[in-house]
């Protein structure tokens, strides 16, 4: 999934903004945002910015502020970024002035995008350490740095997720498997109990990123059942070579899924 970073385009980012109020700010904000390539006016952007901002501030707190709206014919859903020159007073949540702001803008009838991009802004006002470093932010490669880092924690954050699923997964496939291998000794009671497994493992597959899913399917199928693996001691315990120590750190870092370079199931580690 792309993060944040990924979808600041060049040319919608504005270093050196000037604003004296949050309210000369939307207005500079609108224009900027109209004149890049744009369907619709300032004013429509304006007004759908000061519409959202009357329900509460979008002054996040730590100097950053996500003023955001829908604005009908936008044709398509993009983050604004603007470094201000000198901060400006906000009414933020914690009463700090604001320094950085990304603004969403989107089409009327295009929400996933936009609500997928909010929640990576939330995501990244909640990682107090980096987020810290946003109000000494002069020029957007300043910013550039910590969005990265912000990357790199949301896409571990994601990978940790992901492997805990997919170890739910494995077990629901095992106990799965159990009973169908012993389907003609079983009785009603056992029947419910399968169900059950089955249900819950659509629940997970609904959780898992399809791409993953696949990719553990076809893993699975090549070897009866296990896809995952777990390193013991530097080997992978389903096949039993040894893992190289970079292989290891490389699957403790959780930045991406990591496969045994032998049997090729998904590794693993609890240590
Ligand atoms: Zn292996």
């Amino acid at each position: 999934m792309l993060k944040i970073i990924d979808k600041i385009k060049k040319e919608n980012v504005f270093d050196d903004v000037e604003a004296e109020d949050k309210e000369s700010l939307f207005k500079v904000l609108s224009q900027k945002i109209a004149s890049t390539d744009s369907n619709v006016s300032a004013d429509d952007i304006y007004n759908a910015l000061i519409k959202r901002e009357e329900e509460d501030t979008t002054g996040l707190g730590d100097f950053i502020a996500i003023p955001h709206g829908r604005v009908k014919g936008f044709g398509k859903s993009e983050v604004y970024v603007a470094i201000l020159k000198k901060e400006v007073e906000y009414s933020a949540r914690d009463n700090n002035p604001v320094k950085v702001v990304f603004s969403i803008i989107a089409d009327d009838d295009d929400p996933k995008d936009y609500l997928i991009s909010l929640s990576q802004l939330i995501f990244l006002i909640k990682q107090k350490e980096i987020v810290v470093k946003i109000k000494d932010v002069s020029n957007f490669s300043d910013l550039e740095r910590i969005l990265l880092e912000a990357k790199e924690l949301e896409e571990k954050y994601e990978t940790e997720r992901q492997i805990k699923y997919l170890i739910e997964l494995q077990r629901a496939d095992t106990q799965i498997y159990a009973f169908e291998l012993y389907e003609s000794t079983q009785t009603n009671k056992h029947e419910s109990v399968l169900e059950e497994y089955k249900k819950y493992r659509e629940n997970l597959e609904k959780k898992i990123n399809p791409d993953i899913f696949d990719f553990y399917e076809h893993v699975k199928e090549k070897y009866a059942g296990r896809a995952l693996s777990k390193i013991d001691n530097y080997t992978c315990s389903a096949c039993h070579i040894a893992i190289p120590k970079m292989t290891v750190n490389e699957v403790r870092r959780q930045n991406q899924i990591i496969t045994c370079f032998n049997c090729g199931r998904i590794l693993f580690t609890t240590e």
